[in-house]
């Protein structure tokens, strides 16, 4: 069994790395101090994320993307959560969903979105309707040749440097017809209700916002009719990865800081990391990286392998289950290490145990992971999660 990385997947990792210590870490501190970053600078972010070829890293090179496999993707999205304040999120990544358009949507949309020219949020969450989908009141009725879309979402990150939506709506208000529609912000009748703040300082923002009789064309739909939630299935596989690889970044920078501190300050006459409550610590937090990138890597790369769709999509929850909560753990330790200097906010790993909390609740909360892994376990059996790749099910 040879888990080496290719040359090329460490030129990924490479590449991801130089980004996030010469573009993102410089803007850690800006960013946390004025609770937001200027324009310029945010466009400057955007152009640099071309420079060092990360845009679209994860469409097919065809329609403007980078073509990078799935293990890629989360050696680039490990080396960009090592960043505070969400950075990572300057780096776009179209959703997935969009590589189902029709050939029109696809120039119209996907590729000037890998090409960093436009940029898409996503609504799904409502204030009646979290992990429950199937309270969605958000409703598209065919009036003539128009959808008119009325209803209000929640939580729209990125909206603010969005130019179009993915809105998930009920066609004729029917549960049987979720269905996403590709809606322009700029289209009338979208308002922002309210722009709240978070516990982590977010490099964008999360936006409320309000549709009241906005009117588009069938064109607009993504797929077809009732296929809304069938496509973001596949979005959740891979914002999943992305997220446990974000969290995997998290807690190495954690642990990195919290180790070199642990070399430097001296309590009682040696340093801290000798006294055995403090090396246990950082003991634990090397067990639980090691365990959470073995998990990691293995998922991307069996889906790379073409692991089908529904285990893919079992253990997408496990990684992002595991990971975000390891990450909540090993920063946690890292900050009790540092003392009372891990509760400033000049501190990363004050900013990063802001950030990773909100790991464990979107893209569905821990819970829900825990709903998805243990309905396979009763479908498919123990097998599904305890077998390794190649090993038969007999
Ligand atoms: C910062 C941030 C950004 C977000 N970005 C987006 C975005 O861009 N687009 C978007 O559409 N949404 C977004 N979300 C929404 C996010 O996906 C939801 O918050 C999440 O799915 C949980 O929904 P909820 O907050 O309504 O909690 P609820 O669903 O109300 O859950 C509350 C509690 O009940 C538990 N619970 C619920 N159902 C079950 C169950 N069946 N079994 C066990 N426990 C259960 C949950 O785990 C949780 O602990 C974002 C959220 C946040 C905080």
């Amino acid at each position: 069994m040879d888990l080496t990385l290719p040359p090329e997947d460490l030129e990924w990792q490479h590449r991801a790395r130089v980004f996030a210590e010469t573009v993102l870490f410089p803007q850690e501190l800006p960013l946390e101090e004025a609770g937001h970053l200027s324009a310029e600078t945010k466009d400057a972010m955007r152009r640099a994320v071309i420079e060092h070829g990360l845009h679209g890293i994860n469409h097919a090179t065809e329609v403007g993307g980078r073509g990078c496999t799935q293990l890629q993707q989360v050696l680039i999205s490990e080396e960009l959560g090592k960043s505070t304040g969400c950075l990572w999120a300057v780096v776009w990544h179209p959703a997935v969903p969009l590589k189902h358009g029709s050939p029109a949507q696809i120039e119209v949309y996907l590729r000037p979105s890998c090409l960093g020219e436009r940029r898409a949020c996503v609504a799904i969450t409502e204030p009646n309707a979290g992990s429950d989908t199937g309270m969605i009141a958000t409703r598209a009725d065919l009036r003539g040749n128009r959808y008119v879309i009325n209803g209000e979402k929640w939580f729209v990150t990125s909206a603010d440097a969005a130019d179009y939506i993915l809105v998930h709506a009920l066609v004729d208000g029917d549960l049987a017809k979720p269905t996403l529609f590709l809606v322009d912000k700029a289209t009338s009748g979208i308002r922002l209700k309210r722009a709240p703040k978070f516990m982590h300082t977010y490099v964008f923002e999360h936006h409320e916002l309000l549709f009241e009789n906005v009117e588009v064309t069938p064109d607009r739909i993504l797929g077809e009719v009732g296929q809304g939630l069938d496509l973001t299935k596949d979005w959740f596989v891979e914002a999943r990865l992305q997220i446990a690889a974000n969290c995997l970044g998290a807690a190495i920078r954690a642990f990195e800081v919290a180790d070199t501190w642990a070399g430097q300050r001296v309590q009682f006459g040696r340093p801290i990391r000798e006294l055995q409550a403090v090396e246990f610590m950082l003991a634990d937090m090397a067990v639980e990286i090691m365990a959470a990138k073995s998990l990691v890597y293995r998922v991307a790369w069996e889906i790379d392998q073409g692991l089908n769709r529904k285990l893919a999509h079992a253990r997408a929850s496990v990684v992002k289950l595991h990971a975000s909560e390891m990450a909540g753990r090993v920063v946690d330790r890292a900050l009790q290490v540092l003392g009372g200097r891990g509760y400033m906010r000049e501190n990363p790993v004050e900013r990063l145990y802001r950030d990773v909390r909100v790991d464990r609740i979107w893209e569905g909360t821990s819970e829900i992971q825990r709903v998805i892994i243990g309905g396979q376990v009763a479908r498919r059996g123990t097998g599904a999660f305890t077998q390794w790749p190649g090993q038969s099910s007999a």
